[in-house]
């Protein structure tokens, strides 16, 4: 169910409605969010609740951000209706809660029109202090760049994206990247590695919105290694990507254990000044390429209270600018394994003011959870609404290792110390 009110700029929608069927609906008509996370099957839901983000979000910030109200149905029964003036504490606590507060039913959302395509630029670069200036440099032009990526494939090689909404193809090819027969995106992005050159590409907007989908950004390589083949995809490309929830119930218990162990996904959100430090560190921990770069702002929203605030320096000021560092793949790094390395990893963005997306697995303890995440309004709300605590487990006994306790990884972790 989707309600546009192109008067006020908004869209109506319920939780289940996903990123394929939103872009799609709202495209048609001339419009489309400002932050439209890849993936067609994110949930309206889930992007609240949890997290989300977009190579738009350097100018519009997290999925969160682009909401204007949330209603939601609380442990006593209740439908409340959440702005940042009507139960502005609720509003603001919503995000990151994981259903741990209330039901969501429905959400409005904002919408900007849309252009028919994506002017893409490929910069290559061949050095890890040219890597993050250009980055950070682009990332933060919010002006000039509608959009905004880096794929990172070594500590001192990557290709810098800048994206801008256009009407019309101009110099340059057209590339509609989505189509079942074309290479997954990130290896067509590589071959400005290779050529040494800059280059320019008009994408059609809803094929760049969901560009990495096909591969799951590179993950599709290591279910399918064959799957950017010509014969595979004039077989079955069409049937790419599978569902996550098929993939995991095709797995064995020794698959499980090998993925619990070696396989990593985490989405760390790091201060866009700790980009250079954050790349040696997954380098030095991890050596795990591609890396994924999406520049993000954390809103101040005038200090109000909820899981994340941006980053604050020493004189107070407020630095809103953020770097999602997706990692997504089996380490190259000798001997590595997850017990030791994930713990060492949230202590590494504690220390250096980022956040860790709460869809991955973590091995923090409850103390260092509560570091990284702030639960000020939170324990206050849930103190106030009726049932709440007696309804709904706490975010971390929701979403760590730790809470929910899986055998196998408690035993590892036990044995790692
Ligand atoms: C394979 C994979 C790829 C990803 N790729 C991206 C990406 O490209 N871009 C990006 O921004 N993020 C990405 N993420 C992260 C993703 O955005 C978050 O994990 C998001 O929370 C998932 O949304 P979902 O619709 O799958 O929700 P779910 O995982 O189903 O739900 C997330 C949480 O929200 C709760 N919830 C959902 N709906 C409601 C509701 N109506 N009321 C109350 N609670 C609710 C659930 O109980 C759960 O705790 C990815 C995650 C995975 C696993």
């Amino acid at each position: 169910m989707l309600e546009i009110d192109e008067h006020r700029g908004i869209v109506r929608v319920e939780p289940l409605a996903n990123m394929g069927q939103i872009s799609r609906s709202l495209i048609s008509r001339g419009w489309t969010l400002p932050v439209v996370p890849e993936l067609d099957s994110l949930t309206v839901g889930g992007l609240i609740m949890g997290f989300g983000v977009e190579t738009s979000s350097h100018k519009y910030g997290l999925f969160q951000h682009i909401c204007e109200a949330f209603e939601i149905v609380t442990a006593e029964g209740k439908l409340l209706k959440c702005t940042p003036s009507e139960n502005p504490d609720l509003f603001y606590q919503i995000p990151w809660s994981h259903g741990t507060l209330g039901f969501l039913v429905a959400a409005e959302l904002k919408i900007i029109p849309v252009k028919k395509y994506v002017r893409l630029h490929y910069r290559p670069v061949y050095t890890l202090d040219s890597m993050v200036s250009v980055f950070e440099h682009t990332s933060r032009d919010t002006k000039n760049n509608d959009f905004v990526e880096g794929l990172v494939y070594g500590c001192d090689r990557a290709v810098i994206m800048v994206g801008n909404f256009v009407d019309a193809v101009g110099p340059g090819s057209l590339n509609a990247i989505g189509r079942w027969y074309k290479p997954w995106f990130y290896k067509h992005v590589q071959t400005y590695l290779e050529r040494r050159e800059p280059g320019v590409e008009y994408v059609p907007v809803r094929d760049y919105y969901h560009r990495h989908t096909r591969g799951y950004f590179w993950a599709m390589e290591e279910i399918i290694p064959f799957g950017n083949h010509p014969i595979f995809r004039a077989l079955l490309g069409w049937a790419v990507p599978p569902r996550i929830e098929l993939l995991k119930y095709t797995e064995t218990q020794t698959t499980q254990r090998l993925r619990e162990k070696f396989h990593v996904i985490q989405d760390m959100l790091m201060p866009i000044r700790h980009l250079k430090q954050s790349i040696e560190y997954f380098d030095a921990h991890f050596r795990l390429y591609p890396l994924w770069l999406s520049p993000m702002a954390i809103k101040d929203n005038g200090g109000q209270r909820g899981f994340v605030h941006p980053f604050r320096t020493e004189d107070g000021l407020v630095d809103e600018m953020y770097v999602d560092i997706g990692a997504y793949g089996t380490p190259g790094k000798k001997g590595f394994d997850n017990a030791v390395a994930l713990p060492l990893l949230g202590k590494f963005v504690i220390e250096h003011q980022g956040y860790q997306a709460l869809y991955a697995r973590t091995f923090m303890s409850r103390e260092g959870f509560r570091m990284m995440f702030d639960h000020a309004g939170y324990d206050l709300l849930r103190e106030r609404l009726p049932y709440c605590r007696q309804a709904f487990d706490e975010v971390y006994d929701k979403v760590s290792s730790k809470g929910r306790g899986s055998p196998v990884e408690m035993r590892r972790m036990e044995k790692a110390g």
